[in-house]
């Protein structure tokens, strides 16, 4: 009778319970958790037969890859398992476009690509797409930011130096035979240490041309829809103004005549960001005529034309859009571009959609 107490009873129950706890604790601390963790997070191959299942049209996907792209982005889509074509912009039977800015990617084009699943912009600026028409239709699009920020902000900022000191004419001059001695009036240009520099777009290239303004103890000033100065003071104020705004109807010829005429005549402006931002005729009667002092263009209003006159002024320096054109950035370039597709035809979130 004693033995079968109820109070015997509570106890030996709590015992039992007290050691499968202990039990369940041991267990609990040795179980390998991070390789289920690594299980679950581990990227899956692509096996052939679902993304068949997802595309639904062709026993492999396909993709049309422009020609100019580096092979980095066709490595990242053959692992993927699937089809590669390089070539023109012919995407009639493509389940994916990987395309350059130079491509015009507009509603009538979009409308003669049925299976299109998505436009992947090898580029940061979605301006050659039209973004809205591909919403209706259902087409994913994409670029390709952060990898050619820091390449287009060392550009952004050799532009700035060269058309400040003159670069280009100091080449042209040298090989031209000209330098027959120094003189100290011989290329005299402006100063960019400690200056003032106004950066329209506080984006990622706009604010690492900031970080390397900072090397040069500039006053930086910044302009944005969110906020920063008002764009009439910044260009006020500035020495140097550098563009960094995407092109968007909202931004198309931001910088006139007006503009540059509120400018400093000693002003120089950089315009690494895209052509129609500027208005190109307006700038280059600014830089005949002294409202401003020089420019630094990598992009033009009718690239690869450029305007009447611009050719023959002595105080732009040009470049032939080559704000990311690294070995680095365009191989990181065309593998972001590449993900973005993977992940389209996966199914799974795009990396850098857009729209
Ligand atoms: P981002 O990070 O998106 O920055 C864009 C900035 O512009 C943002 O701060 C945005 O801020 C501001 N903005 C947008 N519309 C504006 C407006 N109407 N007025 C004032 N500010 C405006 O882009 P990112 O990566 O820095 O690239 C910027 C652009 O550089 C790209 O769109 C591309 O066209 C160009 N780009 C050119 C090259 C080249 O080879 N030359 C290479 C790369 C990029 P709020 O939204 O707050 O206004």
């Amino acid at each position: 009778m004693f033995l079968d107490s109820p109070r015997l009873r509570r106890s030996r129950t709590r015992r039992v319970f007290a050691l499968s706890f202990a039990r369940w604790r041991t267990l609990f601390l040795r179980f390998r958790w991070p390789s289920l963790v690594a299980f679950f997070m581990a990227p899956r191959s692509l096996p052939t037969p679902p993304l068949v299942h997802k595309v639904g049209l062709s026993p492999v996907a396909r993709v049309r890859v422009r020609t100019g792209v580096p092979e980095a982005a066709e490595r990242v889509l053959r692992a993927a398992a699937l089809e590669v074509e390089t070539g023109a912009l012919d995407v009639a039977g493509a389940d994916a476009l990987l395309c350059l800015l130079t491509d015009r990617i507009d509603a009538e084009f979009l409308a003669g690509a049925p299976r299109l699943r998505i436009v992947a912009n090898m580029a940061v600026g979605t301006d050659n797409v039209d973004l809205a028409a591909a919403a209706r239709l259902g087409i994913a699009v994409s670029n390709t930011p952060d990898v050619l920020t820091d390449a287009t902000a060392d550009l952004a900022f050799a532009l700035l130096l060269a058309a400040a000191r003159r670069l280009a004419w100091a080449d042209r001059y040298v090989r031209g035979g000209g330098f027959v001695g120094w003189t100290p009036e011989l290329g005299i240009g402006l100063d960019v240490t400690g200056r003032t520099l106004g950066i329209v777009g506080a984006g990622r290239i706009g604010r690492a041309v900031a970080e390397r303004a900072r090397g040069f103890r500039m006053e930086v000033l910044f302009h944005a829809r969110s906020g920063g100065t008002p764009l009439p003071e910044l260009l006020e104020r500035s020495d140097f103004v550098s563009l960094h705004v995407p092109l968007s109807p909202e931004t198309r010829h931001l910088i006139g005549a007006r503009e540059l005429g509120r400018m400093k005549p000693s002003a120089v402006l950089v315009n690494t960001a895209r052509g129609p931002i500027v208005d190109e005729a307006a700038l280059v009667h600014a830089l005949r005529t002294g409202v401003i002092a020089a420019a630094g263009l990598d992009v033009f209003e009718r690239e690869p034309a450029l305007a009447e006159g611009m050719r023959d002024l002595p105080n732009v320096v040009l470049a032939p859009h080559i704000g990311s054109a690294t070995i680095a950035t365009r191989a990181r370039m065309a593998e972001v571009a590449a993900h973005n597709i993977v992940a389209a035809l996966r199914g799974e979130p795009i990396p850098n959609r857009v729209a």
